[in-house]
């Protein structure tokens, strides 16, 4: 049986490797001459800056990711952040931001600094949460807890943390996201930085699906999805038509709709119009149109110094203008960067609206790293700003669609079709299992 698969990120490599390995024939199409689309390192002077990823497996050594790589025989390492992050905190409670000085603490010293009775809140809740007598909702997760707490320290972390790791507000994330978010942490651990960055997995993933027979064309566009009858029954690539029994689509499920050619029918939307008298078809195709990418903006910077404590790869930034977060990633990996040199990599959630004013978005930015790190010596390396058709997620993390469509042998995998909980690459790997669970019943 013939797979094709198109767009080589992690979803779709990971999604072929599986195949190869259940004995598929497998083709992967990437447009691009990078295998690895937003998790693939980018060499600068001896850095290994990257293409979207910053380099750290949200639940580390014993996550989905993980598990699911060593399931396919590859080989890397993870290195665990100890403690899980810091947090930079003003060091007076009534400041507003680390003018006045701060101080780093564990995130687990976090409730250290709130008032008795929200700390008091805060366990309560977390035992609701634990033994199940809290129900999530789909309310925006502070519009939630708002009803049970104020405090601007606990808004800040919340944004922080969300801003941090999915590129969201704490409302723009629905509670019960959330709920299965920190169920996660609980269950798989904290984060950890992949020894040699992302590329060290994508190499991987490449040699275990050439190892099983499998080819990764690189330079080759998928133009078509060629649909007969319902059914997705092959693709043109490279302008050369490729017959398929399974269809797999890492490019998101947007995009793979707008390539769909139904029944021959060729035009702008001609297809689409003989697709759209179908009620099935025209459900997903306005769930589609409300459907939205989350934007970011990425930092890198260098230093001759350390920057964060040994062991700690990962920092929250509850009290800046806009930096969530950063994460120090030659603590875990010093190869990262030349020798001697530190390599740090700062993340701010970037609201759509705001696209239009990026260039002030980045000036914001900055100011943060200067204020931040007023006594370091740092050298900028890197602005990338990320969203549209290569964003920091494809959909809002909560609102993902899921890996069918309404034709049948095409499925999504990737982001956009992330399993619920699964921040990031993790969620990936939560939709690649479901995906596969689908191929092989
Ligand atoms: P993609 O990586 O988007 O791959 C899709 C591929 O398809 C691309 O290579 C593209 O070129 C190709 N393609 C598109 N159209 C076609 C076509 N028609 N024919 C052939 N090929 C095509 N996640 C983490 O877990 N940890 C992190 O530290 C982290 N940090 C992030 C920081 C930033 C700034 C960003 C942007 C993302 C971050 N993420 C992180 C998220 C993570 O990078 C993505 O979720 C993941 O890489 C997406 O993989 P994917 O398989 O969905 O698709």
């Amino acid at each position: 049986k013939k797979a094709v698969v198109i767009g080589s990120g992690l979803g779709g490599l990971l999604t072929a490797a599986q195949l190869a390995k259940d004995g598929w024939t497998v083709d992967v199409y990437e447009r691009l001459s990078l295998i690895g689309g937003r998790f693939a390192n980018i060499e600068y002077n001896g850095y290994q800056l990257s293409t979207g990823a910053l380099h750290m497996v949200p639940h580390g050594t014993k996550g989905p990711l993980a598990t699911m790589l060593r399931d396919l025989g590859a080989d890397f390492e993870i290195i665990q952040s100890t403690p899980m992050a810091i947090v930079r905190m003003p060091k007076n409670a009534e400041d507003t931001d680390y003018k006045n000085g701060y101080e780093d603490i564990s995130y687990l010293d976090f409730k250290k600094h709130l008032t008795s009775k929200n700390k008091a809140m805060m366990v309560l809740l977390t035992l609701g949460f634990k033994v199940g007598l809290i129900r999530p909702t789909k309310i925006g997760f502070k519009q939630w807890y708002s009803k049970y707490i104020h405090d601007d320290r606990i808004d800040r972390c919340a944004d922080s943390f969300t801003g941090w790791a999915l590129s969201t507000t704490a409302d723009e994330v629905t509670t019960r996201e959330i709920f299965e978010i920190f169920h996660n942490v609980y269950r798989y651990g904290g984060p950890g930085i992949l020894k040699g960055g992302c590329q060290t997995v994508i190499d991987e993933l490449v040699r275990i699906i050439s190892s099983y027979g499998g080819t990764v064309y690189t330079d080759t566009e998928v133009t078509k999805i060629i649909v007969k009858d319902g059914k997705a029954t092959g693709v043109i690539a490279g302008e050369k038509e490729i017959s398929a029994d399974l269809v797999i689509s890492d490019i998101g499920h947007k995009e793979a709709w707008e390539i769909c050619e139904f029944d021959g029918v060729e035009g702008e939307c001609g297809s689409h119009v003989l697709a759209l008298s179908k009620p099935v078809f025209k459900e997903y195709e306005e769930k589609l149109a409300e459907m939205k990418p989350s934007a970011g903006l990425k930092i890198c910077f260098a230093s001759d110094e350390q920057i964060l404590p040994d062991g700690c790869s990962l920092m929250l930034t509850p009290y800046t203008r806009r930096i969530n977060g950063l994460n120090e990633v030659t603590i875990a990996d010093p190869d990262l960067a030349p020798p001697g040199k530190h390599l740090v990599m700062c993340h701010q959630r970037t609201a759509l609206d705001r696209l239009i004013e990026i260039d002030e978005e980045i000036e914001l930015g900055l100011e943060d790293v200067k204020d931040l790190f007023p006594d370091k010596k740092i050298e900028i390396l890197i602005i990338q700003v990320h969203h549209g058709r290569w964003p920091v997620n494809r959909a809002f993390s909560g609102t993902d669609f899921g890996n069918k469509t309404p034709v049948s042998n095409l499925l999504v995998v990737g982001d956009g079709a992330k399993g619920e909980g699964g921040i990031e690459i993790e969620g990936i790997t939560f939709g690649v299992r479901d995906a596969m669970k689908i191929i092989r019943s």
